[in-house]
């Protein structure tokens, strides 16, 4: 084990003074650490350690910021391999995506936020009253607070920690309880470069740890990505102090087939996009609507793609599929596919089942036939399951797309410009995908609209959430 200490407070890694939680790797089941949580006062040590840094670090140039921004993103890199296996071995995530995908994004989005630190746009100075000169200043906000799921671990650590210490904050973040341990490695990095307190991670549960964060009064904002009842849970949570809020909770994107696409360009979409990291991804291409007309070849040749996927032990080359985060996880994806086995006129026509054997491993699932009201197709399962809906109409499908509480990512595959164009004029979500699905840039906007929430991760308009506007007026 590389890590047998949960808290990193102040620059150190130290142990917590609280109840231990155990880390499992899901592919074999077995536990491979114990880590004491933080106690409430641990909580309020990083929070303070956050808060001395701040003027520190606040007043640091930006240019400095990125120079030592870029400098993280160099040795992160220089321990891929490192990242790579503590990931694998706490998601079970396959190796090779693991290394190109997790570390190489999160290499990345330390190398745009130190750029991007240095170029805030804004209103330019200037006598909007006669005789007064305003100028605007993008001032950072104090201590942030990210509250991060384990889909996504070290990616996610680094979207809630580089756009903010890039704008000038201080950061107190807390990992999922299930995958602490690349979050806990990222702080040591970060700490080699920027000063005391910058960069503090604490560990636990989300109802001890996480609420007290979030409750802190000397905290200035919350970014979380995680479920959408626990979005609930912390908006009232900060009504009493009134923290700034940024949501990413969850999606059921639609892939929307029309009648003229590409069938195989969709099918190999949908068997990458939907299945990949098990599932387990708030864009996962997860509720298909096919026209009628495509509708039966399409099912055909998505479980033939299906029965090309290679589930098994994530250090094999060759494997693509992962198990899920936990046997809890892994029985409430088999719960949605029995029910909508038993209770609907769907049909599993690929995998339904959890292999005998160690892990938390669940088969690629194919659920064809499904209804749109079907729970199957309106709520998120996050698991290696994806649906096939029939439609006649484009203006059925669009009205499906949009009938659901998310609104995350989606995306339409058509060879008609002007189709593709409607659609995505139309479409209440996030991100359109045109002839694709799942691809991420980090200079692009990733974030939802209704139940998947507000704000965005990556892109400039990530660094825009962590500063304030502010108006100076100067009389002549
Ligand atoms: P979760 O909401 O259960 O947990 C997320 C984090 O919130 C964890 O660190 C948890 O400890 C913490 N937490 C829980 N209750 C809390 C509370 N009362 N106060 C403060 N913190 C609390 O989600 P999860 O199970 O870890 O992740 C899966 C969910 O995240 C799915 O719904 C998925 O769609 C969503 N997700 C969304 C995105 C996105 O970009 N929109 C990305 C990844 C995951």
């Amino acid at each position: 084990m590389t890590h047998n200490r949960g808290q990193f407070i102040a620059g150190q890694a130290l142990d917590g003074d609280d109840a231990p939680e155990a880390v499992f790797n899901p592919a074999s089941g077995a536990e491979i650490a114990q880590l004491a949580s933080a106690s409430r006062v641990q909580v309020d040590a990083a929070v303070a350690a956050a808060e001395r840094a701040f003027p520190v670090w606040s007043r640091m140039p930006p240019k400095e910021r990125a120079r030592r921004m870029l400098l993280i993103a160099d040795r992160i890199e220089a321990l891929a391999d490192d990242f790579a296996l503590l990931e694998m071995a706490n998601c079970g995530k396959p190796l090779g995506t693991a290394r190109a995908v997790d570390v190489g994004n999160t290499v990345d989005v330390f190398r745009f936020y130190a750029g991007a630190a240095r170029t805030i746009p804004g209103i330019p100075a200037g006598e909007y009253r006669p005789g007064h000169t305003s100028m605007l200043r993008r001032d950072p906000l104090g201590v942030c607070v990210g509250i991060a799921p384990w889909n996504y671990p070290l990616m996610m650590a680094s979207w809630k920690i580089a756009p903010v210490i890039a704008a000038g904050n201080t950061v107190v973040l807390k990992p999922s309880e299930h995958t602490p341990l690349t979050a806990l490695k990222l702080a040591e990095v970060c700490a080699e470069f920027l000063p005391e307190g910058v960069v503090n991670v604490v560990t636990g549960g989300g109802a001890s740890v996480g609420a007290r964060l979030v409750a802190h009064p000397r905290v200035r904002m919350v970014s979380l990505t995680g479920d959408v009842s626990t979005g609930r849970k912390i908006l009232e949570a900060v009504a009493p102090t009134i923290k700034r809020t940024h949501f990413e909770l969850g999606g059921k994107a639609p892939v929307i087939v029309l009648a003229d696409a590409d069938i195989a360009a969709a099918v190999e979409a949908i068997a990458e996009g939907g299945y990949y990291n098990a599932g387990q991804d708030c864009t996962a291409a997860c509720r298909v609507y096919a026209h009628a007309s495509l509708y039966d070849r399409l099912v055909a040749d998505l479980q033939t793609a299906i029965a090309g996927i290679t589930m098994g032990d994530p250090a094999a080359a060759g494997t693509t599929l992962g198990p899920l985060i936990t046997a809890r996880q892994r029985d409430r994806v088999d719960g949605f596919v029995a029910r909508a086995a038993a209770d609907t006129p769907a049909e599993v026509v690929s995998g339904g089942f959890a292999p005998d054997g160690p892990g938390f491993f669940y088969a690629p699932t194919l659920i064809a036939g499904a209804r749109h009201s079907d729970e199957i197709v309106q709520k998120e399962v996050f698991g290696p399951v994806v649906s096939v809906t029939r439609f006649d109409a484009d203006a059925q499908a669009l009205a499906w797309a949009n009938d659901c509480e998310y609104g995350l990512a989606s995306s339409v595959w058509t060879r008609d410009v002007g189709k593709a164009a409607a659609f995505a004029a139309q479409l209440e979500y996030g991100v359109t995908w045109i002839n694709t699905h799942s691809a991420n840039v980090t200079e692009m906007p990733h974030g939802g609209v209704k139940a998947s929430g507000y704000g965005s991760d990556l892109s400039v308009y990530s660094l825009e959430h962590y500063m304030t506007t502010r108006h100076v007026m100067i009389k002549h």
